[in-house]
């Protein structure tokens, strides 16, 4: 046994922590900034990475609420943050394909490798899968434990703080746009209905994957601005009339719509887009998707849901964002300003996406 005076002294590091949920995201300090102890290495597969950014997400909006409770029962208080990337800062003994120092992106879920999900390349359908800021610790922190499988080198182009949302914000939506960049000919349109964080990264990513007509649908005239700032010639306002105007400018509707709102309306709105063999893509979520089941027959429609995105796509990511083929707009924030950035993302004042420094 160690004597005291030969223990290893205990590291300490901030961390972003949520000790009490709050249904209507009312309280100042949303969340606490606290002293934990700093992870470790301690098998031979760990890596830890030195975090140069963490991207804020709704989805943290729906953890602090409480939202996530009833599906992952994560005990209070941990640490939140699962769009992480920084620079390895330790390994085991078995990691081969990243050193200490190198830039990396994490991606969001934590899987086992050996599972005949895994084994096929869905990770995000790993049943042993653990997911860092949701059901464990996450990157709100100035250091962060995961594992070999889930840590992508990043182009030397590429600043772990310009990234890292898109190790979960952006990954989803480069996984719905290249699904549908798969069946997207020259010829054929796609709608993307909603140019906020996600549609804007769809959008350059379709662009780039396919030859089809790119529609921008949008509600907020702003957005629409945005779109046409980056590009994209065809942006029309959403509501009610969407549908309609869709429908005038590609005669008998669009072959796919890929719907990043999919809150109340819009799923009805989205299946009314699609001409015969069209596709509904959902990625937002919130709203019911209803459809007769006559309507699927006759027009032989496809509805296709998005869960994130394997390893193989966030990589893909990268090559195009390396490549300055999709960009992302972010506002930094420190890690003691955490509050404030949660803050301006709930009061809709934030540009792009918020990345905390620690
Ligand atoms: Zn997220
Ligand atoms: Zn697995």
């Amino acid at each position: 046994m160690l004597k005291t005076d030969q223990q290893p002294r205990i590291h300490t590091m901030k961390a972003v922590r949520l000790h009490q949920f709050d249904k209507d995201l009312k309280r100042s300090n949303l969340v606490e900034i606290d002293d934990v102890p700093e992870p470790t290495v301690r098998k031979q597969d760990d890596v830890i990475v030195r975090i140069g950014g963490a991207g804020l997400c709704r989805t943290d909006l729906h953890i602090i609420k409480g939202n996530w409770n009833s599906k992952v029962g994560r005990p209070l208080p941990y640490i939140l943050g699962h769009e992480n990337a920084g620079w390895v800062h330790d390994v085991g003994d078995g990691v081969k394909h990243v050193k200490p120092g190198d830039p990396v992106i994490v991606h969001p879920l934590i899987t086992d490798g050996t599972c005949p999900e895994c084994r096929r390349g869905e990770d995000m359908y790993c049943p042993n899968g653990r997911f860092p800021g949701i059901t464990h610790d996450g990157g709100f922190a100035e250091f962060f434990p995961t594992k070999q499988r889930a840590v992508i080198k990043l182009p030397p182009e590429l600043e772990p703080k310009d990234v890292a949302p898109y190790a979960d914000g952006g990954l989803t939506a480069y996984r719905a746009a290249r699904k549908a960049a798969e069946t997207m000919k020259p010829g054929m349109s796609v709608v993307i209905l909603g140019f906020g964080g996600l549609g804007h990264i769809a959008a350059q990513v379709l662009r780039n994957l396919c030859a089809a007509q790119i529609i921008i649908v949008d509600t907020s005239e702003q957005a629409l601005d945005l779109a046409r700032e980056c590009g994209f010639t065809n942006c029309l306002p959403g509501g009610n009339a969407a549908a309609e105007t869709v429908r005038q400018l590609c005669t008998s509707g669009v072959d796919a719509v890929m719907d990043f709102a999919g809150e109340k309306e819009t799923p009805e709105q989205c299946m009314s887009m699609l001409r015969k063999g069209g596709t509904y893509y959902v990625v937002g979520y919130g709203g019911i998707v209803s459809v007769p089941s006559i309507d699927l027959i006759f027009d032989e429609l496809n509805v296709v849901g998005t869960l994130v995105g394997n390893y193989t796509e966030l990589c893909e990511l990268m090559i195009l964002a390396a490549r300055e083929e999709v960009k992302l707009t972010t506002t930094t924030y420190r890690l003691d300003q955490v509050n404030e950035a949660i803050h301006d993302l709930i009061a809709g004042q934030l540009t792009g996406r918020a990345v905390l420094v620690p």
